[in-house]
């Protein structure tokens, strides 16, 4: 048996696609079995060409929009393949603004990482970017795939405040800023974080921290 497997099925009238875990299973043996969907042209995509093109060729890219805190994982290989210190990685691709009232968001619109429609840096690329799918998902497995990358963001933002990189909460957040802030403080106590914050690799984190009892 698989420790991730991916099934397609129906919810309210409509097709959509979700995933069963068996324990023991990691992030990394979800991404394995997530990852085929981008390239899988079989699959509904809402805003994919005819519906079903391969993610690579999509021409409403999300990279454009993206709200991307990178999880801490995906953070730090992201540093170590430009090879810059961290300092230096928040300030050169990080939103100054953001970092001003103590939010780590990639420079948007589009992403600083989107070069020809294409991500540069796309074997280390965040949680929420390998997760987003234009398709609807079944049961829980929303519920499951925002909670992983959450915690992983909010990791990123504990690591980011212990090293100094950015400051507590600004005065000058807007309303949006300070909705990601407190949803991020509130997963910042939880074993997935804590988790995040001592793995080195996707494998070194169970999904058993994100499933319901
Ligand atoms: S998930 Fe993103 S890249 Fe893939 S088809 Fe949808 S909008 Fe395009
Ligand atoms: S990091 Fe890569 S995949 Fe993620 S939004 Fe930026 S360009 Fe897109």
């Amino acid at each position: 048996m698989k420790a991730v497997e991916v099934y397609h099925g129906c919810e309210n009238g409509q097709p959509g696609l979700g995933i069963r875990i068996n324990l023991p299973a990691t992030v990394q043996d979800l991404l394995d079995a997530w990852q085929p969907l981008c390239d899988d042209q079989t699959i509904f995509k809402q805003y994919a060409r005819d519906k079903h093109a391969l993610c690579k060729d999509c021409q409403r890219n999300c990279c454009n929009t993206a709200y991307v805190i990178p999880d801490l994982v995906s953070f730090r290989h992201m540093a170590e393949m430009l090879g810059t210190a961290y300092d230096d990685f928040v300030v050169r691709y990080f939103q100054a603004e953001k970092r001003e009232v103590g939010l780590l968001r990639l420079i948007p619109e589009p992403c600083i990482f989107l070069r020809d429609n294409i991500c540069s840096i796309y074997p280390v690329r965040s949680l929420i970017c390998r997760f987003y799918l234009c398709t609807p998902l079944l049961g829980q497995t929303e519920q499951l795939i925002y909670k992983i990358a959450w915690s992983g963001s909010a990791a990123t933002q504990v690591f980011a405040r212990q090293q100094g990189l950015v400051p507590e909460a600004g005065p000058g957040a807007s309303s949006f800023d300070r909705l990601f802030l407190g949803l991020l403080d509130e997963y910042r106590n939880s074993p997935g974080v804590a988790s995040f914050l001592d793995a080195r690799d996707y494998r070194d984190i169970s999904l058993h921290h994100f499933l319901e009892e």
